[in-house]
């Protein structure tokens, strides 16, 4: 069976078609500035690809779009859209009610749009992109896959927040967590590659991206992660603050600056101060140019003081994380380094492991060097340090196939 794996954002749709026979990526493209001025659709297919520059003015016809372009003669891959079997989509916040993921009905939709308010920059485009899809492939399932499922076996204990109880019972203000499917699919994947089973290992996943997040997994269960009520919370980001003292929201609001260092002259909303922690803080606020954590890393190695700091910042916190995951374990029996900068970065990887042989992780530098799926612990590590390169759309697939073929998620 075909899936189609959608992931819509406010102005932009990400799909990938694959072939769940072999899973094959068959074409993957992108929708970008839906509504706005210059809208177009990048697409590729094997070696081929494709741009069409036209006018976009909604996600149905980005959705539209894309189902043109897959049947087109030159750069399609399918005949007709009877071929798509089921189309996955990714979901931000799926809030306590998920715990896996959903075919899409009229109660998945509504729950969607009570978790609004908790991903109100990603669940209200996640569901256009859900209807869209609906309207433009009339009949074929939809499946929801939540960013935040695989953490709903956290114990209260890590996803409760110490304040006022009623907080979490009546409004469900709580740890949640994000990047689920990629901390999913790499637990799983880690325990594949080593040939071992889930059951009875300590492994720590670190997810280091534009967003990052760490995730602590006993049992193949997810007992902790970084990120909370939204993806905030944690590590510093690309342009994300990270945890800090909630004071400093109070602090920044009453006192706020201006770009160029200046005082504003007047307080600024509590929403103000969160965009700012959001959109201008992490890697960029600390650096000043970059939030690309190459540009950052180029900065500090030209010498460049607030560059250097960022990167220290960045490592001194996944170290931290590390060392608490650990702790709250009881050990770590494998730590796995995904996503852009875990994938690719492996001058960070030994700087995070550097002198971790206290707790049995010794790094081997020569197979840190460089790419791709691999054991990067010396061969005297107690704890098996690797390298697991995400793929949250396969996973996507894979949920959306079990669901429409047997009703209900493997754990695959
Ligand atoms: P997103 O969270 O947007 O999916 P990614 O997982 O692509 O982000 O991660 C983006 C980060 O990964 C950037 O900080 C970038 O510097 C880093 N990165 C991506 N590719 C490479 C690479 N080839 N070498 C070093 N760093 C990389």
């Amino acid at each position: 069976m075909k899936i189609l794996v959608v992931n819509a954002g406010s102005s932009s749709l990400k799909y990938q078609l694959i072939d769940m026979d072999g899973e094959k990526e068959l074409a993957k493209g992108l929708v970008e500035r839906i509504g706005i001025e210059g809208s177009r659709l990048k697409h590729s297919a094997g070696e081929k690809s494709t741009v069409v520059e036209e006018p976009i003015p909604d996600h149905e016809a980005a959705a539209q779009l894309m189902l043109k372009i897959l049947q087109d003669s030159e750069y399609g891959v399918i005949r007709s859209t009877d071929e798509i079997g089921a189309v996955g989509h990714r979901v931000l916040h799926g809030g306590n009610k998920f715990t896996a993921s959903m075919v899409v009905n009229e109660d998945v939709k509504a729950a969607i749009r009570e978790c609004f308010p908790l991903g109100p920059l990603h669940n209200p485009a996640n569901l256009m992109g859900i209807e869209a899809c609906e309207k433009v492939m009339k009949g074929t399932p939809q499946v929801a896959v939540f960013d935040t499922a695989f953490h709903q076996t956290m114990p209260p204990k890590a996803y409760m927040y110490g304040v006022p109880k009623m907080y979490e019972e009546k409004l469900h203000v709580r740890r949640y967590g994000f990047h689920g499917t990629s901390h999913r699919y790499v637990s799983r994947r880690v325990c594949e590659f080593l040939g071992v089973k889930p059951e009875g290992k300590r492994i720590i996943i670190c997810h280091l991206g534009n967003g990052s997040s760490l995730s602590a997994v006993k049992d193949g269960k997810c007992v902790d992660t970084s990120m909370g009520l939204t993806p905030l919370e944690g590590l510093l980001m690309g342009t994300r603050c990270g945890s800090l003292d909630p004071a400093v929201v109070q602090f920044i609001a009453n006192n706020p600056l201006n770009d160029d260092g200046t005082p504003v002259g007047h307080p600024i909303s509590v929403d103000e101060v969160l965009t700012m922690m959001n959109k201008k803080s992490g890697l960029l606020g600390i650096s000043g140019k970059s939030s690309d954590c190459r540009d950052v890393e180029a900065m500090a190695d030209a010498g460049d003081e607030n560059g250097k700091l960022a990167m220290d910042m960045l490592i001194y916190g996944i170290r931290k994380y590390i060392g608490s995951y650990a702790a709250a374990m009881g050990g770590v029996d494998i730590i796995c380094f995904t996503a852009g900068i875990g994938e690719n970065n492996d001058r960070l990887r030994a700087a995070v492991m550097d002198g971790m042989e206290f707790m049995g992780a010794k790094l081997d530098p020569e197979k840190n060097k460089g790419r791709g799926e691999k054991v990067i612990s010396a061969d005297d590590s107690r704890v098996t340090i690797c390298v697991i390169p995400t793929n949250e759309e396969i996973m996507i697939a894979r949920d959306t196939l079990d669901l429409v073929t047997l009703g209900k998620v493997r754990d695959n």
